[in-house]
């Protein structure tokens, strides 16, 4: 990997210049470069110093995902078991499979949670997340340290975790073995264009990285920046930065959380990190102030520990390790991505906003971010991500308005 040089380039242009280097722009540049295409990746500050980077682990789920993404997700995590199994040192991905607990909270009717598990479970499983419904017997048995007053859980086995930071490195290291750039320490100032195409990038240091095909911008809470003085009017939309919040607690009884788990009714996913130790996280974020640092509360971390004792009682016997929230991400108003082809220039292609959820999936998105660019054709599963679903009525719907106004 090669740090970023103050000067005009004369380099010949990479067929594919991505900006950013977390999971999205290496785990392209390591498909785009297997496939025989030159790739150079831009990245402002190390590979994987954004969302997909720091300590423990990032949960790799389909279950209670949105129903839009699970034929992408389902994609992904196939790619995820493929890469573990065929990368030298594997991507750190681990399918232990995971499982969304319900119980039935107070005032609520039980026949309405188990009607909801049941639709869900058919719903994931028609759309490619298999899913399959285990009793309260079936589920304290597998998961024995969990507060018996549940109801039982949705299980999906291809479910599990994966080490983000360790994948994004280990893509990153792939790519530069199938003859990828990757610069580090190059942060990207402007996109420059001609006769509606972009034809190279400007860096902080004044140097111009030229643009053989294609610009893909995946550079997450630095996307819109870029993008912004590109994008027509209609084609922007409001996103916003959102700091998850992830703590550690010993574990000194020794016990065991066998899956990635989730809580229906409760802001709480819970890890067993390799090291033994627990993960909590899926409660309240942190304030991310202007000068980038994060800034949390103390309702928001006993709110998230409290919901973990609650679910499993033996973590009231733990200690506090650390808080880490020093991640950034980009949410969209209906918190699924923005994926699209800029309308002024036709070589430059996006995705952010992965809205808190964009690592299991990332390997779904950029194998059809590869095959757009491989084909020239846009794949269909990536039009529910358009940005065009913030800006144009259903297209029957404005047929419908037409024929009643005629
Ligand atoms: C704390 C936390 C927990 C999460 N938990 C989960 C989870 O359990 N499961 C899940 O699926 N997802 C989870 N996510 C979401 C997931 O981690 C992200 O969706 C994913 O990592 C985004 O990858 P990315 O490559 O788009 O972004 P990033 O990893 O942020 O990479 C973008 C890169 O672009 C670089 N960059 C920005 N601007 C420029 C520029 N102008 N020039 C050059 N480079 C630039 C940045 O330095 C950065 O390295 C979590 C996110 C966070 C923050």
């Amino acid at each position: 990997m090669k740090g970023s040089h103050p000067m005009s380039s004369t380099t010949q242009a990479s067929e594919v210049v991505i900006v950013g280097g977390g999971i999205y722009g290496t785990s392209l540049a390591y498909q785009l470069a297997s496939a025989g295409r030159s790739v150079t990746l831009l990245e402002a500050g190390e590979i994987a110093s954004g969302a997909s980077g720091g300590p423990g682990e990032r949960g790799v789920r389909a279950n209670g995902r949105d129903f839009r993404e699970l034929p992408v997700c389902a994609l992904s995590l196939e790619l995820w078991k493929h890469y573990q199994e065929t990368f030298e040192g594997g991507v750190g991905y681990r399918r232990i499979g995971g499982i969304k607990v319900f119980d039935v909270p107070y005032g609520h009717r039980e026949h309405e949670v188990r009607g909801r598990m049941e639709a869900m479970a058919a719903a994931q499983s028609s759309l490619g997340a298999p899913s399959e419904i285990w009793s309260r017997e079936e589920t304290l048995s597998r998961e024995p340290e969990l507060a018996s007053g549940i109801i039982g859980a949705v299980h999906c086995p291809n479910d599990g975790v994966g080490d983000h930071t360790f994948a994004t490195r280990q893509f990153a290291r792939e790519a530069a073995k199938a003859g990828a750039t990757i610069r580090t320490g190059a942060k990207v100032v402007e996109i420059l264009h001609a006769r509606g195409a972009a034809t190279g990038v400007k860096l902080a240091s004044g140097e111009v990285v030229p643009v053989g095909d294609k610009l893909v911008v995946v550079a997450n809470a630095g996307a819109q920046d870029l993008l912004k003085p590109i994008f027509r009017p209609h084609e922007f939309s409001p996103v916003w930065n959102l700091m998850p919040q992830m703590l550690y607690v010993t574990n000194p009884l020794n016990k065991t959380v066998n899956h990635l788990l989730s809580h229906a009714h409760r802001r709480l996913a819970v890890k067993q990190i390799p090291d033994g130790t627990l993960m909590l996280s899926g409660g309240a974020h942190v304030a991310h102030t202007p000068d980038g640092l994060w800034k949390g509360s103390l309702s928001a971390l006993t709110q998230n520990i409290t919901d973990a004792i609650m679910t499993f009682p033996f973590i009231d016997s733990s200690s506090f390790l650390k808080a880490d929230a020093s991640r950034v991400e980009t949410v969209a108003a209906d918190v699924i991505p923005l994926i699209g082809q800029t309308e002024a220039l036709s070589n430059t292609l996006y995705g952010y906003a992965w809205s808190g959820h964009g690592f299991a999936i990332s390997l779904g998105f950029t194998k059809l971010f590869t095959d757009w660019i491989l084909t020239g054709t846009k794949p269909e599963a990536l039009e529910p991500f358009s940005p065009a679903r913030f800006h144009q009525p259903a297209a029957a719907l404005a047929t419908s308005v037409v024929s009643r106004a005629a």
